[in-house]
């Protein structure tokens, strides 16, 4: 392969900078993907900094990928030359396991790869992400997407699509079902379109009042304002189910005093410093607090398909790579609108 060129982050506090580095060359059944989009998710920004202590330098960053098939190893089946791939958060697994032979290979009993700061099964080598020219893929971890679908716009579906996807599905929300939302970010706004679309009653917990006109308009029934205690309290034991898709600390305790008895409030989002949650909080109403990460392959897919019959796309604000550190920034103040996705022709 052809020296890569990318925007890597080269410590937890340096800002995103121009980097070259090099791809392998593909095997039989991989792919090789020219990057046109790559969505920026917050999980993005706390990789860069550090923020889970997992993170390995220099770090390239981006798991919201869409581009074009450039190049193909001898017995790929699901891609021709031309066309367009998206690539999400894992990009390997084990491949034989329990979980990866029922397509779930983001449960992979051997720790599925990550697209960056992982290390890549076939050679050992640091798996640099999206934040750059190209990616080189197994078929089985790449996607392929709807052509009625804007390629910016179904970027962010790789993940924010697929982590509120998979739950919404998971905990069988639809008609009946009265669902919140916590944050109207990246995954939150995802998640408000699939309840809507799901037909649930969805309702939109924001602690930025600002957002509630996008938020009607993007199919919730009803916004709350979540730092209002009084309108908090109009809501109490009505919810059957919660996602919490919030990037900063917070505390349970008031959101899960909006759930019925044997309601469930599934986490998505990573803060760096873990809530705790009070046993008071939960056994009133046998209460489940859960987790949910990304989505496997084939339901990625079910999803990318979904959105293609439905016409669902992210709401996106498309930059070049060299505003990147800007829009950390950005959505580190809740100033997003409500994912950023860069241009990839701006590496050029
Ligand atoms: P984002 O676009 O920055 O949105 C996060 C939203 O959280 C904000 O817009 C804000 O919404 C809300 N928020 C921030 N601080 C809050 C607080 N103190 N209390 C309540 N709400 C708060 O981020 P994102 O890309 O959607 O990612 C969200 C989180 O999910 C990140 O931690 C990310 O790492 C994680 N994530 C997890 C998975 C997974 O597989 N589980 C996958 C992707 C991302 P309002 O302005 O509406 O309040
Ligand atoms: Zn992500
Ligand atoms: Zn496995």
């Amino acid at each position: 392969m052809p020296p890569s060129k990318g925007y890597a982050a080269l410590n937890a506090t340096s800002p995103l900078a121009p980097y070259g580095f090099t791809r392998r060359e593909p095997g039989a059944t991989e792919i090789v993907v020219e990057i046109l989009y790559c969505g920026v998710c917050h999980s993005d920004l706390h990789m860069a900094r550090n923020e889970w202590g997992q993170s390995i330098y220099p770090l390239v960053p981006g798991h919201e990928i869409v581009g074009r098939v450039t190049a193909l190893g001898s017995a790929v089946k699901k891609f021709k030359l031309g066309e367009t791939a998206a690539i999400g958060v894992i990009i390997d697994s084990c491949r034989h396991c329990a979980p990866c032979n029922r397509g779930e290979e983001h449960f992979c009993d051997e720790g599925a790869t990550l697209t960056y700061a992982a290390k890549d099964r076939v050679d050992g080598s640091i798996t640099m992400g999206g934040y750059s020219n190209n990616y080189v893929v197994d078929e089985r971890f790449a996607h392929t997407v709807p052509a009625n679908l804007s390629p910016a716009a179904v970027a962010p579906l790789l993940c924010a699509g697929i982590t509120t996807y998979s739950p919404l599905r998971h905990w069988n929300v639809g008609p009946g079902k009265k669902v919140g939302i916590i944050g109207l970010g990246g995954l939150g706004h995802m998640g408000l379109k699939f309840a809507h679309s799901f037909g649930a009653h969805a309702v939109q917990l924001t602690t930025s009042l600002k957002k509630k006109e996008d938020a009607l308009k993007l199919g919730a029934d009803e916004v709350i304002l979540s730092t209002d205690p009084a309108a908090m309290k109009a809501h109490a034991g009505t919810f059957d189910f919660i996602l919490d898709t919030a990037s900063a600390p917070h505390a349970l305790e008031p959101y899960l005093a909006l759930l019925k008895q044997d309601g469930t409030l599934t986490m998505v989002g990573l803060p760096e410093k873990p809530p705790t949650v009070a046993p008071f909080a939960l056994i009133g109403k046998r209460l489940s607090v859960a987790g949910s990460m990304i989505g496997g392959m084939e339901e990625t897919q079910q999803m990318l398909d979904y959105c293609g019959h439905h016409n669902i796309t992210s709401e996106v604000e498309v930059i070049p790579i060299q505003k990147i550190n800007e829009a950390f920034e950005r959505m580190l103040k809740q100033d997003v609108k409500y994912r950023f996705v860069i241009d990839m022709s701006s590496l050029k």
